[in-house]
C-alpha cells in the first residue's frame, strides 16, 4: 500500500492542486494530518477537495478554531483574524464535517498520524526530547504528525535518537528515508498551504510501504495567485508575505 501524506493545507488549493499534480497515481490512498483550513484563502474548496479524497482526517488546530469548538484566545492576532474569517466563509455542512473530524492519534493500517504531539495535540514538536514521547508511545512503528510546517522527522533505535534533516536544494524534488525494520519513526510531511521551514514550495510525503521507502517531496506552485486571493479576501497582510519566504 502507499500512501499519499498531506498536511497543514490551510485553504491552500492551488498548493494542494501542485501536490496532487506531482504525486499523480502513486498512491492507493490519502492521509491528512489536520489543519485543513485556516489562514488560506480557500477553506470550502479544500475541505471539497479533500472529501474527494476520500482522505483518513484528522482535526488541527485550526480546524477546531474555524468550526467554533475552541475559541481563539491563544492565537496570534493574525491567526484570530484569518479564523474568525475563515468561520464565515464556511459552509453549514462545511463546519459539521469540521466539527466531526477525529482527534489524534488515528491508526490508518499500519500508520498511525497525529497533528501535534501523541498526548497533546496542540503541542509543536520541535526537538527530540518532545518527540521521545511519540516514538515510544505510537500504536505503530511509523507515525506521521504536522503542525510545525517543517518537513523532516525523527528516528529511535536500540535506544538512539537521531534527527532525521531534510534539505532537498533548489533543483531536487524529492529526498527518500529507508525504512528499517526495528527502528521507530516520527515523519512530518511538511505542510501543503503554508510552508515555515525556509523552502517556500509546497510540501507532503509518499508513504510507500510495499518498498520501506518514504519520500519527501517539494513542488514549486503559483503563490502569487493565492496572495491575489488573500489580498480580495482582506486577509492579513503576514500571512500573504510569509507565503513567499516559507517563513
Ligand atoms: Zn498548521
Amino acid at each position: 500500500m502507499r500512501y499519499l501524506v498531506i498536511s497543514d493545507i490551510h485553504a491552500n488549493q492551488t498548493a494542494l492542486d501542485a501536490v496532487l499534480a506531482a504525486a499523480g497515481k502513486r498512491w492507493d490512498r490519502v492521509v491528512c494530518l489536520g489543519d485543513v483550513v485556516g489562514y488560506g484563502p480557500d477553506p470550502n474548496e479544500v475541505v471539497d477537495a479533500v472529501l474527494a479524497l476520500n482522505a483518513s482526517t484528522i482535526r488541527g488546530n485550526h480546524d477546531k478554531a474555524s468550526c467554533g469548538l475552541t475559541d481563539t484566545s491563544d492565537f496570534n492576532p493574525v491567526a484570530r483574524k484569518a479564523a474568525e474569517w475563515t468561520q464565515q466563509q464556511l459552509t453549514p455542512e462545511h463546519l459539521t464535517y469540521l466539527k466531526k473530524l477525529p482527534q489524534g492519534p488515528l491508526q490508518v493500517d499500519n500508520l498511525a498520524i497525529i497533528h501535534g504531539a501523541i498526548n497533546d495535540e496542540d503541542e509543536y514538536v520541535f526537538a527530540p526530547a518532545q518527540a521521545l514521547e511519540g516514538l515510544l508511545e505510537s500504536p505503530t512503528a511509523i507515525c506521521f504528525f504536522g503542525h510545525t510546517h517543517f518537513q523532516g522527522g525523527f528516528s529511535l533505535r536500540d535506544s538512539k535518537l537521531q534527527v532525521i534533516h531534510l534539505r532537498p536544494g533548489p533543483e531536487s524534488t524529492f529526498s527518500a528515508v529507508q525504512i528499517e525494520k526495528g527502528t521507530r519513526y516520527l515523519l512530518n510531511p511538511g505542510s501543503v498551504g503554508q510552508p515555515r521551514d525556509g523552502d517556500p514550495r509546497a510540501a507532503f510525503a509518499i508513504a510507500d510501504m510495499e518498498h520501506n521507502v518514504v519520500e519527501f517531496w517539494r513542488v514549486p506552485y503559483d503563490i502569487e495567485s493565492v496572495q491575489q486571493r488573500m489580498h480580495a479576501a482582506g486577509l492579513p497582510e503576514p500571512l500573504i508575505l510569509r507565503l513567499t519566504f516559507g517563513r
